[in-house]
């Protein structure tokens, strides 16, 4: 292994500075790692010239002193934000011939800062799944054990950071799709306050759900990254205001033993015998309660009575803006258009037949289904009114605590094909993540631990709307006490 790989963001901008090493240098690194792992089918599109004509740029801005918050630092890419004339396919069929016309803002801003876009990372079809294995273009594997999952949907990004290609990753987050893979990979992923990051040019799933988030190997980098991508945008009708006034500390302090008794931290831990858990992730939660215990947090066990009613509201919330936002894929605006059809009517039949895979379809039925006369109000209706007692309910737990933690995912990965048969098992792994995006808070998942195979184990930090900066610096006690296991 190249030692260069093993830096993190802020150390390479160092060392480039002092010129340790070139950009080309530390970019062909990169490049060759990623040919090295190519049976792991991290990424759908990798472009070496582009990447290096790139790093050309930024080695020039480093010889004028002029250099950007990532200069020169390769960040991968999750195939369903728009990267002007890149592909942008969503792991789908229905836009393998999609060029995207525009830079989404995250882009625009990561271009601003520097930094290198490297690839565009693997995904479930249209992020819709657990395990990147409704990717249109064949799974990719878990860079820890390629038997298993890297988990989903933004597994590419994740296996891109914990595979050392590249130091850092955008993905995209709906009910887990950042945490959950970087859970699985044993690396940091933010889901960041919804309204905090622009969604102007993501490929929009569940519009009231979806937000962009990083993914790196430790605090400072996530924190890093996400100063760079977070603000407030005027082309993102849901973009915060409140934004504008926060300042993104990009150096978390750990907090002092002092401070670290006037925190309360609430834990929502499974019990010892909880069904559907992993002992070593049951095990995980008892041991860190104790330490936690042990060094003065105030620790309060959390109960709620909504969260088990989070995967049918989701289900249906979900399901029913995809089934309106998937709508535009009709073979005449965009990407495929079925040779076999006929008339208008086959053409829409026809291309949305051919173009999308089972899981997309069965999403879409079922949205179509939860929004239909007669059942609107019986599902739709319903399941928002859910979604705010949710949402209440986490405003008066974060009344009372500053964070809230609860494992990441109930199990560690899974094992390729293990779980596609049966889609309610696979639904089932988001059991932890999916009332974060219904309430619309920001969370954090850091790897823990691992089991006694060696597979990654992650903890949430949840934090109340707009609080980043506070989960940044827990995670950074975290780091500083030594109750972390990156990759
Ligand atoms: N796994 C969830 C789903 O299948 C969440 C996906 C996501 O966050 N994009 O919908």
């Amino acid at each position: 292994m190249n030692e260069l790989l093993n830096y993190s963001i802020k150390e390479h901008i160092k060392n480039l500075k002092e010129k340790k090493y070139t950009v080309k240098e530390y970019i062909e690194a990169c490049l060759r790692k990623a040919e090295e792992t190519k049976h792991f089918n991290i990424f759908l599109k990798l472009n070496p010239e582009k990447i290096l004509q790139m790093a050309d740029k930024s080695q020039q801005n480093y010889n004028s002193n002029q250099i950007g918050k990532l200069e020169g630092i390769p960040i991968s890419i999750k195939d369903n934000i728009c990267e002007d004339g890149e592909q942008t396919t969503c792991a789908s069929k229905i836009l393998q011939n999609f060029i995207a016309p525009y830079d989404a803002t995250v882009i625009q801003k990561l271009k601003k800062e520097g930094a290198i876009l490297f690839g565009r990372t693997n995904l479930d079809e249209f992020a819709m799944g657990s395990s990147t294995e409704n990717s249109a273009f064949g799974v990719t594997k878990n860079p820890i054990d390629p038997e298993r999952v890297p988990g989903g949907s933004s597994g590419g990004s994740a296996a891109s950071v914990a595979a050392k290609i590249v130091p850092g990753s955008i993905g995209s987050d709906t009910g887990g799709s950042i945490r959950q893979p970087a859970s699985f990979c044993g690396v940091y992923g933010l889901k960041p306050t919804y309204g905090s990051v622009s969604r102007y040019g993501l490929v929009a799933f569940a519009s009231s759900l979806d937000q962009i988030g990083p993914f790196a190997r430790n605090i400072d980098d996530i924190a890093l990254l996400y100063s760079v991508i977070q603000g407030y945008d005027k082309n993102d009708s849901t973009s915060h205001p409140k934004i504008k006034d926060i300042v993104i500390n990009t150096e978390p302090q750990a907090y002092t033993k002092e401070e670290k008794k006037s925190l309360k931290i609430g834990i929502y831990f499974p019990s010892e015998n909880e069904e559907g858990f992993d002992s070593s992730v049951i095990k995980t939660c008892l041991e860190l309660k104790e330490r936690l215990i042990k060094e003065g947090y105030n620790v309060i066990p959390v109960k709620s009575n909504l969260w088990k009613y989070s995967i049918a509201i989701y289900y249906i919330l979900a399901t029913a803006e995809a089934s309106s936002n998937l709508a535009r894929y009709d073979g005449i605006r965009y990407g495929y258009r079925s040779p076999n059809a006929k008339n208008l009517i086959e053409v829409y039949i026809r291309s949305r037949t051919e173009g999308f895979g089972p899981e997309v379809k069965r999403r879409i039925l079922l949205g179509t289904y939860v929004l239909s006369s007669g059942y609107y109000e019986a599902f739709y209706h319903k399941a928002q009114k859910a979604r705010k007692m949710i949402r209440e309910e986490y405003r008066n737990f974060f009344k009372e605590m500053d964070f809230i933690l609860a494992p990441t995912s109930p199990t560690v990965p899974f094992k390729i094909g293990e779980r596609v048969n049966d889609p309610i098992s696979m639904y089932k792994s988001d059991l932890l993540t999916i009332s974060v995006n219904l309430a619309g808070i920001p969370a954090l998942s850091v790897p823990i631990a691992k089991d006694e195979q060696g597979l990654p184990i992650g903890m949430q930090i949840k934090g109340w709307h707009f609080e980043e900066n506070k989960i940044f610096r827990l995670a950074k006690t975290f780091e500083e006490d030594g109750w972390v296991n990156s990759i």
